[in-house]
């Protein structure tokens, strides 16, 4: 019964995420292979499946225990720093090219957590992994850096829950909107993947996609 539950919060969540128009694109995904989010649009059913990864509701029940502790830590006065809110919505437009015509985008996210310590406001980003190898990783800091200029703040910090350890990287360099029109303007442009790993098993679309990069390898005799 608690198994249907967290499988039905993680669908209604997709769904609520999956419900944008084109002109919408979400901070989650714009550090990652665009295509994956316009065949997400296109086949929902292939990215609504990969909703019941055990690994994936993990990693939410992560951010959720930290966030309630935290609020929790912070009504008990034990915390040196004030937890501004959590899940914070935060949107802004941005001007590109599309099709060789001006277009408006709009790019929304959710921070994880919006704190301030000594008077000045930061963004924290918690993420969950099954290792420390590869920490911190590149679309994790750019996410980060993203938000940061959503937000308006300067600081940031990165945290990763893992087994072999929890590190806590600060970030100091938010994007500038010149780098995010860039990222959004590449982002509609396509150009897929940005990593090469994403083509692996993590990509539910690596069925039909012509731009996979890394191929499987597979006897049939
Ligand atoms: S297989 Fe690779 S290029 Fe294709 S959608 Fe997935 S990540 Fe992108």
């Amino acid at each position: 019964m608690i198994q249907e539950v967290l499988y039905r919060l993680n669908v209604e969540d997709f769904e609520r995420f999956n419900d944008v128009g084109g002109d919408v694109v979400h901070v989650s995904v714009l550090p990652l292979c665009p295509l994956k989010w316009f065949y997400r649009l296109k086949y929902p059913d292939l990215a609504r499946a990969q909703q019941y990864s055990g690994y994936m509701i993990l990693g939410k029940l992560v951010h959720f225990g930290l966030q309630r502790l935290l609020l929790e830590l912070q009504e008990a006065g034990l915390l040196d720093f004030r937890v501004l809110g959590v899940e914070v919505d935060l949107e802004k437009t941005i001007n590109i090219e599309r099709n060789g015509l001006p277009a408006i985008i709009h790019v929304k996210g959710r921070a994880d957590i919006l704190a301030e310590r000594d008077g000045e406001k930061l963004v924290v980003e918690i993420k969950s992994a099954k290792g420390d190898y590869g920490i911190p990783a590149q679309h994790h800091l750019e996410q980060l850096r993203i938000y940061m200029n959503l937000a308006g703040v300067s600081k940031g910090l990165l945290i990763y829950i893992t087994p072999d350890r929890i590190a806590e990287y600060p970030v100091d360099k938010p994007l500038t909107d010149f780098e995010l029109q860039k990222l959004v303007q590449e982002f509609f442009e396509r150009k897929a993947p940005r990593y090469d790993w994403e083509c692996s098993s993590y990509c539910p679309f690596n069925v039909l996609c012509p731009y996979k990069k890394t191929n499987s390898y597979r006897r049939w005799q």
